[in-house]
């Protein structure tokens, strides 16, 4: 029998991506499927304490497994801000053009610009908490560049690479960043207990 996992997100397209990376057996449902409608407090101070927050409060509410992350970009100058703050560094409305432009500010009189997006995965297990990383590497621009992807990925450059994370294709970006790597992390786990379950 088909075991049902949430995923803690609304997002259509996180979801089917991650549904893709699961071994058989599962069947990965979102909140909006179990009707979960309300905002998750994510009020922890760190992106491990945000990610089980959002999943221990599916398992407590709704008696689901779950998976949640939490992704934030620690910018070394700042001694790791903003962090956990990342979505919403330049105002509550969370704008990504307006979070660019305060980190750019805030870099302007600094060669200093190491920074690395880290996210963080969180599943329950019944009682039992799992947790995976995923780390991009890599240094902040001294203006935008590119047009893809989100968030602050005109303004990143990943190590190794002369392109920022907006002008990559999204193949290239999952192969190499943060996200990719904490649920490739998630996934050989999955397969890996799945490969060790009895009968
Ligand atoms: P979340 O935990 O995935 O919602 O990410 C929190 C915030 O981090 C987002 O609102 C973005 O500002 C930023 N962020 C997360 N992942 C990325 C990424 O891959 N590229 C650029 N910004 C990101």
């Amino acid at each position: 029998m088909e075991k049902e996992l949430v995923f803690a997100t609304h997002n259509p397209h996180k979801l089917e991506e991650v549904r893709q990376m699961l071994p058989p057996g599962f069947r990965l449902l979102s909140l909006s499927d179990i009707g979960c409608m309300e905002t998750i407090p994510e009020t922890a101070e760190t992106l491990e304490g945000n990610a089980r927050l959002k999943a221990a409060h599916v398992q407590q509410h709704y008696g689901y497994d779950c998976i949640a992350d939490d992704t934030g970009l620690e910018v070394e100058a700042l001694n790791g801000a903003p962090g956990v703050y990342s979505a919403r560094y330049a105002g509550p409305e969370g704008n990504a053009k307006a979070n660019c432009e305060k980190l750019l500010t805030a870099l302007a009189d600094t060669d200093h610009r190491s920074a690395r997006f880290r996210t963080i995965i969180a599943l329950t297990e019944g009682d039992t908490f799992h947790y995976f990383e995923g780390v991009a590497q890599g240094e902040i621009l001294r203006a935008p560049q590119g047009e893809g992807g989100f968030g602050y990925d005109p303004i990143f450059r990943p190590t190794g690479h002369s392109r920022s994370f907006a002008e990559l294709t999204r193949d290239e970006k999952n192969r190499i960043s943060h996200r990719g790597k904490a649920f490739r992390a998630l996934q050989a786990f999955m397969e890996d207990a799945g490969a060790h379950k009895p009968g």
